[in-house]
C-alpha cells in the first residue's frame, strides 16, 4: 500500500504535476478553454485517476457495501476528490457558458456519473462483452438488452440540459486527458 503510493507519488511529481492547483483566478481566465485546454489541470488529473482506477474495478467498487470495503477501495482513488473539484468548476463554468439550466447539485450529480462513465465505460451488465449467458436455454448466449450488443454503458441519468452538460464534459474529458497525455510522452521523450 504505502510503496503503491510511494510510487504514485513519484510518477505524479516526475510529470511535474505538482502545480496541479490552481486559484479562483486561473479558473476564470481557463473560461477561454476549448482550444487551448487543461489550464486547470484536469488532464493530469484525470490521467493520474485512470491510473489509479487501474487497480479498482467498477463491479467491485459497485458491490462494496458502504463501510470499510468501500473505503478501502475508495482510498485506492487518491486523486478522485482533486480531480472531482476540478470539474465541478470546469462544469459549472461551461453550463453557464453553454446556458445551460442547471443547479450546483445537477451539476455534482452529472460530474458523478461523467467520471464514472469515463473510467469505466464498459456496460456493467455484459462487463463490456455485448452478450449474456441465456440461463434458462442452457447455455445459448443473448444479446446483452441493456447495452444492445455494443458493450459500452450509456451515461446514466437526468434529463434535458444534464444530458447536454453530461455529452459536453465527457468529450472534454477525453480532450483534457489527452493532451495531458500527449505533453507527458513529450515529455518523456525529451527528457
Ligand atoms: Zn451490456
Amino acid at each position: 500500500m504505502i510503496q503503491e503510493r510511494y510510487a504514485l507519488a513519484a510518477r505524479a511529481s516526475s510529470l511535474g504535476m505538482s502545480d496541479i492547483t490552481q486559484g479562483p483566478a486561473d479558473v476564470l481566465t481557463a473560461a477561454g478553454w476549448a482550444g487551448q485546454s487543461d489550464k486547470l489541470g484536469i488532464g493530469t488529473l484525470l490521467a493520474r485517476l485512470r491510473a489509479e482506477a487501474d487497480s479498482v474495478s467498477a463491479r467491485e467498487l459497485d458491490g462494496a457495501n458502504e463501510g470499510v470495503d468501500r473505503v478501502l477501495l475508495l482510498m485506492r482513488l487518491q486523486t478522485l476528490g482533486p480531480a472531482k473539484d476540478a470539474l465541478m468548476r470546469y462544469g459549472s463554468i461551461s453550463a453557464t457558458r453553454l446556458k445551460l439550466g442547471v443547479t450546483d447539485a445537477q451539476v455534482a450529480r452529472v460530474i458523478g456519473a461523467v467520471i464514472r462513465h469515463w473510467l469505466w465505460p464498459q456496460c456493467q451488465h455484459c462487463d463490456g462483452r455485448g452478450t449474456v449467458d441465456s440461463a434458462e436455454k442452457g447455455p445459448a448466449v443473448r444479446v446483452c438488452k441493456h447495452c444492445k450488443g455494443s458493450g459500452k454503458a450509456s451515461l446514466s441519468g437526468g434529463e434535458g440540459d444534464e444530458i447536454k452538460l453530461g455529452a459536453h464534459m465527457l468529450a472534454m474529458c477525453d480532450e483534457f486527458a489527452g493532451s495531458a497525455l500527449g505533453r507527458i510522452s513529450k515529455h518523456l521523450r525529451h527528457s
